[in-house]
């Protein structure tokens, strides 16, 4: 019984993560928890100054900068290859990187170039990081894959077209990749925050990180909770440890029960 207790107090000691959009919101919160539990993080995006400040707080000798865009594969291929040359592996991969743009609510008002541009980000983003992860993680026999997608995962209607669109593929790319590389010993989740204040919500709705988190409570199913990046961060890393390790193919909802309680989003 004894072993199944988790005594871990480091959960991710010894392990090498690589997480795209880590200079920012959930992305770097997620990089800060992981290190804190003892990974060598690194962190990928396109935004240099704040992913380098983003390494500054977690230590350099536990933390890189990459810059990497994620729709392009030479950069996603030499983030993975730059993980491990620097760390010698690459035991987790969040593909945590999207963008929300303002598309319009009425589908006869986008564009296709639009469309495609979210799609690319938030979609081929991830499968490009599934695919350059399983090229070091299928010979190695093992390792984790983390994606974020979004309430707007499960549920129409509270994003965009592109958005929400982006977010189910996220999903069907878990799945598949979860039923392919288990073999292998490799577990691929996705994890489906609600609202969460950070610079891509407040920039999108265009109102204050105090405001969001109030709006958040004002439609949230779990009353007196206010769903922070942190949470979001815990629950990568719980699917990132070895307590998660029957788990793959899960999208697991951060959501305080928020689509249950709206039936009629779905
Ligand atoms: P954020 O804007 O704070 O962070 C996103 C990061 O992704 C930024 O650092 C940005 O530079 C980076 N990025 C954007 N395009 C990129 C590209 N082409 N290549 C590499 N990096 C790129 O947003 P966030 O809220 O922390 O979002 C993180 C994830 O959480 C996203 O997948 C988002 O869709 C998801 N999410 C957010 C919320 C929310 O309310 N904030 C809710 C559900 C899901």
């Amino acid at each position: 019984m004894a072993s199944f207790i988790s005594a871990v107090a480091k959960r991710l000691e010894g392990k090498v993560a690589l997480i795209t959009g880590g200079a920012s919101g959930i992305g770097a919160c997620t990089a800060r928890v992981f290190a804190h539990h003892g990974a060598k993080v690194v962190v990928a995006d396109i935004q240099k100054q704040l992913g380098h400040s983003v390494c500054e707080s977690i230590g350099p000798s536990n933390s890189i900068f990459v810059h990497c865009d994620v729709t392009n594969e030479s950069q996603i291929q030499h983030a993975v290859d730059k993980a491990v040359a620097t760390y010698g592996n690459l035991d987790i991969m969040f593909n945590n990187a999207a963008i929300m743009d303002k598309m319009k609510p009425r589908i006869i008002d986008n564009e296709k170039s639009d469309f495609e541009r979210i799609l690319s980000v938030n979609v081929t983003g991830v499968f490009l990081g599934i695919k350059h992860a399983a090229r070091i993680m299928v010979p190695a026999r093992r390792g984790c894959i983390i994606s974020t997608a979004s309430v707007s995962s499960t549920i129409g209607k509270i994003a965009t077209h592109a958005y929400t669109a982006s977010k189910h593929a996220v999903v069907g790319l878990t799945k598949n990749a979860a039923v392919e590389l288990g073999q292998f010993g490799i577990r691929v989740n996705c994890i489906s925050p609600f609202a969460v204040a950070t610079p891509m919500s407040t920039s999108f709705i265009g109102i204050k990180h105090e405001e969001v988190e109030k709006m958040t409570n004002s439609i949230a199913n779990l009353k007196g909770v206010t769903l922070k990046a942190e949470d979001v961060a815990n629950a990568a890393l719980y699917l990132a440890s070895d307590e998660a390790r029957y788990i793959s193919g899960h999208n697991l909802l951060i959501d305080g029960g928020y689509t249950i309680f709206n039936p009629s989003f779905t």
